[in-house]
C-alpha cells in the first residue's frame, strides 16, 4: 500500500474549516491581464484548482483588471488559453471591472460611515505625511471633511470634474499604525483612461486593495490564496470586509515560486520582449507557460514539477534543473525516437555499392519493439562531427582511424582514413562496413563499445534546429547586483542546420521527439512546408552542472 501523503498547510486549514461546518470550498485564480502567465502562475493555478478539486469545490477565473493603463484583451486570451492547456476548467469567468458599480457603492458606504474621505493633497504631500515605519504619520488637513462634503466631492470625481491626481479617496483608518498600509490607504484614484472592457465609462478606478478582497467577497470565495508579499495587506483586506459587512472571505498566503536563471515578474518579462532580448512572450527561452509549451514541455511535466515543489510558507529558490528533470521523465514515455545529425560530417562506406540502398528498421519506442519506422541506409551517411577524432583520446569508443563503432539500427563500421580540404578542415571520413554485423541478425562476432546515430546522405532532409541555453548567466538574479539585463546569456540560442530522417517530414507542430543521444525536441510553429524547425526542449542529461564547473 502506498504511504498516505501528508497534508500541506492549506489542506490542513481547509480540513479544519470543514470540520467546523464549512459546506463548500470556493477558490479563485485572479491574474491581472497585464502580461502572459509564467511558471509561477502555474503554481498558483495548480494550488487553487487542485484544492477545490480535492474538496469538491469550485474555482473561478477572475481577471483583476482595475488598472486601465496596462491591461489588454490579448493578455486575457493568452491567460485563458494557458489555463486550459494546463488542463483546468474554471467554474465561472469574472472581471473585477464587472464590479465597478458595486465597488463604487461600497466606497459610498464607507463615506457614509465616516470611514473614508476625499483628499486634495498631492501624491508627494500624501507620501510626506505618511511617516516612516519608525515614525507615525500625520493627519491630512482634509481628513475631517464632513460626510456630505465627501459624498459631493466623490460623486464629482466620478463625473469627471477633476484631473488625474487632483483628488483621491482614502480610507480613514489609523495614521499611526505600525502597518504602513493601514495609514489611510488610497482606495480610489482619478485616471482618465480607456479601459479594455468598460471603455470610457469610468474616470476613477479602485486601487488593488479596495478591489481584490471585495471581489472575493462578491464571489463568496472561502479561501483567497495569494503569495507571501500580501501578508501585510491582510489586515486591510479584513478591515474592508468587516466595515462593509460583506461575505467574510479569508486570505491565506504561500511562498511564491522563484526559479534559478530567470526573472519572473510580468513587468520584467515585458521588458525582455520590448527591448528585443527575446522574440516575444512565447520565445522558448522565456519562463512563460506559452514559452514552455512552444519549447516542448507537456502539461504533465509542469504538474509533476508543481507536485514536487509543493506548497509552503518558506521562500526559496527552486533549481530549474528540477523542471527539466520533470520534462525528461514525461517525454521519455511520450517522444518517438529518431536520428538527427546536428553537426554533419560525411561518412563514405567504401565497400558498399554506391548505387544501392536498403531499408532498415528503426525503433520508435524502446518499450515497444514492434513500433518501428523505415530507416534508409546507403553508401554515404552523415554522422556528428564530434563522433570522430583524428587522434583519439584514451577510452575513446567512437570513430577514429582504425576504430570501430556500431551505426544504430545498422552495421558495424571501421574507419579507414579521413580527408581534409586545402584549409585543413575535415571534410569526410572513409569506412568499411561489416556486412555480417547487421542489427538484429549480427553474426560478425565483433563486440564494439560505441553506438552512434547517423542519417543516409541521399535521403536526409535539411531542418533548422534551435538549441537553447539559460537566458541568464546568473543563478539568483534577484540577489545579484545591477539590472537583470546585465546578466543576459549571449549564447542562449544557437541555430543549426541539421540533417533529419525523411520519416520526420510528416511531423506536426508541437509533436515531441527524442533525437537519439541529443535530447528531446519538438516541432516549432515557425516550420513551413519548405523547412521544419525544431526546438530542443531539454538535453538527455543535465549538461549544465558539468559546463559551469
Ligand atoms: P507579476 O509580478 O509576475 O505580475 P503578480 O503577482 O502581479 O505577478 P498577478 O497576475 O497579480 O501577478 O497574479 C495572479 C496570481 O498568481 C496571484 O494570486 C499571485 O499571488 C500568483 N503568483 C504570481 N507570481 C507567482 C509566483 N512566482 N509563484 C506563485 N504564485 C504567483
Ligand atoms: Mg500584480
Amino acid at each position: 500500500m502506498s504511504e498516505e501523503k501528508s497534508l500541506n498547510f492549506l489542506e490542513e486549514i481547509i480540513e479544519k474549516d470543514i470540520s467546523n461546518g464549512l459546506k463548500t470550498i470556493q477558490t479563485r485564480f485572479p491574474p491581472e491581464p497585464n502580461g502572459y502567465l509564467h511558471i509561477g502562475h502555474a503554481k498558483a493555478i495548480t494550488v487553487n484548482f487542485s484544492l477545490a478539486d480535492k474538496y469538491g469545490g469550485k474555482t473561478n477565473l477572475r481577471f483583476d483588471d482595475t488598472n486601465p493603463v496596462t491591461e489588454e484583451t490579448e493578455y486575457v486570451e493568452s491567460i485563458k488559453n494557458d489555463i486550459k492547456w494546463l488542463g483546468y476548467n474554471w467554474d465561472a469567468e469574472f472581471y473585477a471591472s464587472d464590479y465597478f458599480d458595486t465597488l463604487f457603492e461600497y466606497a459610498v458606504k464607507l463615506i457614509n460611515k465616516g470611514l473614508a474621505y476625499v483628499d486634495d493633497s498631492t501624491s508627494e504631500e500624501i507620501a510626506e505625511l505618511k511617516g516612516t515605519p519608525t515614525t507615525v504619520g500625520t493627519d491630512s488637513p482634509f481628513r475631517n471633511r464632513s460626510v456630505e462634503e465627501n459624498l459631493k466631492l466623490f460623486s464629482e470625481m466620478k463625473e469627471g470634474k477633476y484631473k488625474d491626481g487632483e483628488k483621491v479617496l482614502r480610507a480613514k483608518i489609523d495614521m499611526s499604525s505600525p502597518n504602513m498600509l493601514l495609514r489611510d490607504p488610497i482606495i480610489y484614484r482619478i485616471k482618465h483612461a480607456h479601459h479594455h472592457r468598460t471603455g470610457n465609462k469610468w474616470c476613477l478606478y479602485p486601487m488593488y486593495d479596495f478591489a481584490h478582497g471585495q471581489s472575493d467577497s462578491i464571489e463568496n470565495i472561502t479561501h483567497s490564496i495569494c503569495t507571501l508579499e500580501f501578508v501585510p495587506h491582510r489586515p486591510l483586506y479584513d478591515w474592508f470586509i468587516e466595515k462593509l459587512e460583506i461575505f467574510p472571505s479569508h486570505q491565506y498566503e504561500f511562498a511564491r515560486l522563484n526559479l534559478t536563471y530567470t526573472v519572473m515578474s510580468k513587468r520584467k518579462l515585458l521588458q525582455l520582449v520590448n527591448e528585443g532580448f527575446v522574440s516575444g512572450w512565447d520565445d522558448p527561452r522565456m519562463p512563460t507557460i506559452s514559452a514552455f509549451r512552444r519549447r516542448g514541455y507537456t502539461p504533465e511535466s509542469i504538474h509533476m514539477f508543481c507536485e514536487k515543489i509543493g506548497v509552503a510558507r518558506r521562500e526559496n529558490l527552486i533549481d530549474v534543473g528540477l523542471l527539466e528533470f520533470c520534462a525528461r521523465e514525461d517525454l521519455n514515455k511520450k517522444a518517438a525516437r529518431t536520428m538527427v545529425v546536428l553537426d554533419p560530417l560525411k561518412l563514405i562506406i567504401t565497400n558498399y555499392d554506391k548505387n544501392s540502398s536498403e531499408i532498415l528498421k528503426g525503433e520508435n519506442d524502446p518499450a515497444n519493439p514492434d513500433d518501428t519506422r523505415d530507416v534508409h541506409f546507403s553508401s554515404e551517411l552523415f554522422i556528428e562531427r564530434e563522433d570522430f577524432m583524428e587522434i583519439p583520446e584514451k577510452k575513446w569508443f567512437r570513430l577514429a582511424p582504425g576504430k570501430m563503432v556500431r551505426l544504430k539500427n545498422a552495421y558495424i563500421v571501421e574507419c579507414e582514413n579521413f580527408i581534409k580540404d586545402d584549409a585543413g578542415n575535415l571534410t569526410e571520413i572513409h569506412c568499411r562496413y561489416i556486412p555480417e554485423s547487421k542489427s538484429g541478425s549480427d553474426v560478425s562476432g565483433i563486440n564494439v563499445k560505441g553506438t552512434i546515430h547517423w542519417v543516409s546522405a541521399k535521403h536526409a532532409v535539411d531542418a533548422e534546429v534551435r538549441l537553447y541555453d539559460r537566458l541568464f548567466t546568473e543563478e539568483n538574479i534577484a540577489a545579484a547586483e545591477g539590472h537583470f539585463s546585465d546578466y543576459i546569456n549571449p549564447s542562449s540560442l544557437i541555430e543549426v542546420n541539421a540533417k533529419i530522417e525523411p520519416a520526420l517530414l510528416n511531423a506536426k507542430v508541437g509533436e515531441h521527439f527524442q533525437f537519439l543521444r541529443k535530447g528531446y525536441f519538438c516541432v516549432d510553429k515557425d516550420s513551413t512546408s519548405q523547412k521544419l524547425v525544431f526546438n530542443r526542449t531539454v538535453t538527455l542529461k543535465d549538461t549544465w552542472v558539468k559546463k559551469s564547473k
